[in-house]
């Protein structure tokens, strides 16, 4: 499929957004400067903006901001509108659901919608064995009803997490996030029986540290510190987002896996941020070969409504009793039209296959780019995942003031990047599937140039 010449966008109610970057005001300019007085005088100051802009429509490759700039989307809000903002299909399932009935609450009157997600997700997450969902509104909140079912199912308490790992904000996954500021500090004490362990990364891991040794690293920890006979589950980015977009070295995620199994322990795979199409797979752990016990996703599940859910084997999820699972709007009927919508539009879209090329353009600029500045120690990821870490090319250190550098130039340009990582100097590369090669290479060619321009002002 030709991905540029193509009509992304056959539905009027989105088509007329122009899929080009545009500069109007400063950014940002005068309305969103407004709206920024507003929001510090009614929002919390808890709550912090990337950029200073305000949205007012997105789709494509683009989000226009209230001041008409046309911003190029490099984030898909964090990972969320993988098949692109407002995106047709979605659109139109998610206002015929509106007209129908909003909410009804499954655990009072069900619906179809909630059955079709569950029996989608069934196929297509890796494994044929028989499967079961439950529906969510969060990633968070998934990722702590994955934990309830491991400890149900094993009779266990223990869950083993990761160095760099991130599984959301509640106080259970504070406790299971590895990085303090700004997800923890303050807000302690945190949810016990959580356990870190050490993750591969092959950036900084030495030479000879492969997956394999990696994960007897790890499992050695495990062994001495927390009991094999005491873990309910090991819970794993398979590659972490907030952390980095650490692609663990290869063997090592399949070599936790068979601890799991041999030790009567979950492997629960948060693919809350990797999944949905997001690498060039339905579930980044495919790359692996690894089939979890229970998988979790989110984010790219719903274009953007709020949709979560754990799949997992069938024994496990039935473990639990009756009435033990669920909430008010886990499953909302319109996240499950549009969480329907969004995987027709990733099959028929071919945007799997998408993803794959965005990782070829990004990887192979990325690479090329490397070459000539040292200051690139690493680049990595998969699909529409990817990353590039700075570095001092002289002491190794991590260069967070680079990368922060590099994203005030992309913003200042109109160009939506994200950095990420333990130490903040990692710039992530996450665009929606449904952007142009023409958007992604401007893109591109700005954060080269805010690179080439940070050169002054770091360290
Ligand atoms: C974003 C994220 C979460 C938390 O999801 P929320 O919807 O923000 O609660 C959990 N795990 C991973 C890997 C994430 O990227």
């Amino acid at each position: 499929m030709d991905f540029n010449s193509r009509d992304l966008d056959p539905d009027p109610m989105s088509s007329d957004l122009d899929q080009s970057r545009h500069l109007a005001t400063a950014i940002p300019g005068p309305r969103s400067v407004e709206l920024m007085k507003r929001k510090q005088a009614a929002v919390s100051a808890g709550v912090a903006t990337t950029l200073p802009v305000f949205a007012a429509r997105a789709a494509g490759g683009i989000v226009e901001d209230v001041d008409g700039n046309r911003l190029i989307d490099l984030g898909s809000g964090i990972a969320v509108t993988t098949v692109g903002s407002s995106a047709p299909r979605v659109v139109e399932a998610v206002s015929e659901q509106v007209a129908a009935f909003t909410h009804t609450c499954f655990m009072v009157t069900p619906y179809e919608g909630y059955i079709a997600v569950a029996e989608r997700l069934a196929e297509l997450t890796p494994g044929d064995h028989e499967k079961r969902t439950a529906l969510f509104n969060t990633g968070s909140e998934a990722v702590e009803n994955a934990v309830k079912i491991a400890r149900v199912a094993t009779g266990r308490d223990a869950i083993v997490v990761f160095d760099h790992a991130y599984h959301g904000r509640t106080n259970l996954t504070m406790a299971m996030t590895a990085k303090n500021m700004p997800y923890k500090k303050g807000f302690g004490p945190f949810a016990g029986e959580v356990y870190r362990a050490p993750m591969s990364y092959p950036f900084h891991d030495a030479a000879e540290i492969d997956g394999k040794l990696a994960a007897e690293r790890a499992i050695a920890m495990i062994e001495a510190q927390v009991g094999a006979d005491q873990v309910a589950a090991l819970v794993i980015e398979p590659i972490q987002g907030e952390g980095g977009f650490i692609v663990p070295a290869p063997g090592f995620l399949a070599a936790l896996a068979e601890w799991c199994q041999t030790n009567g322990a979950l492997f629960v795979a948060d693919e809350v941020q990797s999944g949905f199409g997001r690498t060039g797979t339905w579930f980044a752990v495919e790359h692996e070969g690894v089939v979890p016990d229970l998988l979790v996703s989110a984010k790219g599940i719903a274009g953007g409504l709020p949709l979560a859910a754990v799949t997992g084997r069938a024994e496990i999820m039935d473990s639990v009793h009756p009435g033990g699972l669920g909430g008010t709007y886990g499953g909302n009927p319109l996240a499950c039209a549009a969480a329907l919508a969004v995987i027709e539009t990733i099959e028929s879209d071919g945007l799997l296959e998408r993803a794959r090329q965005i990782e070829d353009i990004l990887v192979g600029r990325l690479r090329e780019l490397q070459q000539s500045d040292p200051r690139i120690g690493d680049v990595r990821g998969r699909g529409a995942m990817v990353a590039a870490e700075f570095v001092d090319p002289v002491t190794g250190k991590p260069d967070g003031a680079l990368a922060r550098a590099v994203a005030a130039h992309a913003h200042r340009c109109g160009v939506i990047a994200l950095t990420c990582g333990t130490w903040g100097n990692v710039i992530r590369f996450l665009p929606p599937l449904s952007i142009s090669d023409e958007l992604l290479d401007e893109a591109f060619t700005i954060i080269a140039q805010g690179l080439a321009q940070g050169l002054a002002g770091t360290k």
